[in-house]
């Protein structure tokens, strides 16, 4: 089994066509391994632009890449079947992070007028494995770290690497998979970029539902019971939303007991997460205030 890791560098550019701006890669860098990780070749072609005759100043301070440096390259869709050929028969492509996906799937539609497509069977996203063995490690993942950060902390030194430039940003992407490699992570977290939701669950984000009669909504998770006795309890009035939470007052049918029945729900691709609570109507001292009971959080 063959590997390749990928790594692009863009520019943002006004596209008159789409009417808006859009990250044009204008160089594509790679690397090829062998099954254990080895170097076995590698690749960096950097793209002529269709759209500017300039970088802009950050890119270019960034990349290195000048406006002359851009101009002297080859098209767009010559760089990306140079790397087709490049990884042909690698069964895994890489990336640091997913945001290269993005804009490879926009460049395609934009740019190359989906004429001209990069070519990937299994794909990783070497971010993830990384942070998957910080966290065996200890370390906070809360943040996603940056590829410099990475290999800061796996004690890789940077010197040796003109990092933003594709092919040493691979090259560097290399290393730390050989010491971030775990087979279950690993396993785990490779996607079939052939299956026909891989891209659709890319592009997804997680949304709150913010209405009420939203369809992903059950009707099971609106109904609140007594916090108190356990009888069933009814609603009062309307669902109220703020912040992401919808809230109602509720009364036990049993024991009369009043309380506020509080709801949120996100979208994901794949399920609806619900987190419910109940919170108490009580007067403190003089004035009124509301005290949470324990909360409750179910996933379904
Ligand atoms: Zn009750």
């Amino acid at each position: 089994m063959e590997y390749v890791i990928l790594d692009l560098e863009w520019d943002n550019v006004y596209f008159p066509p789409a009417k808006r701006f859009v990250n044009q890669i204008l160089q594509i860098g790679a690397v090829r391994l062998d099954s254990d990780f080895q170097l076995v070749d590698t690749f960096e072609a950097t793209v002529r632009s269709a759209v500017s005759k300039k970088v802009s100043e950050r890119f270019s301070k960034l990349t290195g890449i000048t406006s002359e440096k851009m101009l002297s390259g080859i098209p767009l869709n010559e760089a990306v079947e140079g790397y087709n050929r490049f990884s042909e028969g690698a069964e895994v492509a890489m990336t640091w992070s997913n945001t290269d996906l993005y804009t490879i799937v926009d460049n395609q539609k934009t740019l190359l007028k989906g004429k001209t497509e990069f070519a990937f069977n299994k794909y990783l996203d070497l971010q993830k494995l990384v942070q998957g063995e910080m966290l065996l490690r200890g370390h906070d993942t809360k943040n996603q770290i940056s590829l410099e950060g990475a290999a800061v902390l796996f004690g890789i030194d940077t010197l040796n690497f003109e990092l933003h430039t594709a092919l040493d940003d691979s090259l560097l992407c290399a290393e730390l998979l050989r010491i971030c490699y775990n087979k279950e992570h690993f396993d785990a977290l490779l996607r079939d970029t052939k299956a026909p939701d891989f891209y659709a669950r890319l592009r997804f984000k997680a949304y709150p539902i913010s209405d009420i009669r939203d369809k992903n909504i059950d009707k099971e998770s609106l109904k609140f019971s007594c916090p108190d006795c356990g009888g069933k309890a009814e609603r009062l009035a309307k669902w109220k939303y703020r912040n992401r939470w919808f809230s109602a007052p509720f009364k036990c049918k049993e024991c009369g007991f009043k309380f506020s029945g509080r709801v949120s729900f996100k979208k994901t691709f794949d399920s609806l997460e619900v987190k419910r609570r109940t919170v108490e109507f009580k007067k403190r001292k003089s004035n009124n205030e509301l005290q949470s009971l324990p909360e409750t959080v179910q996933h379904q």
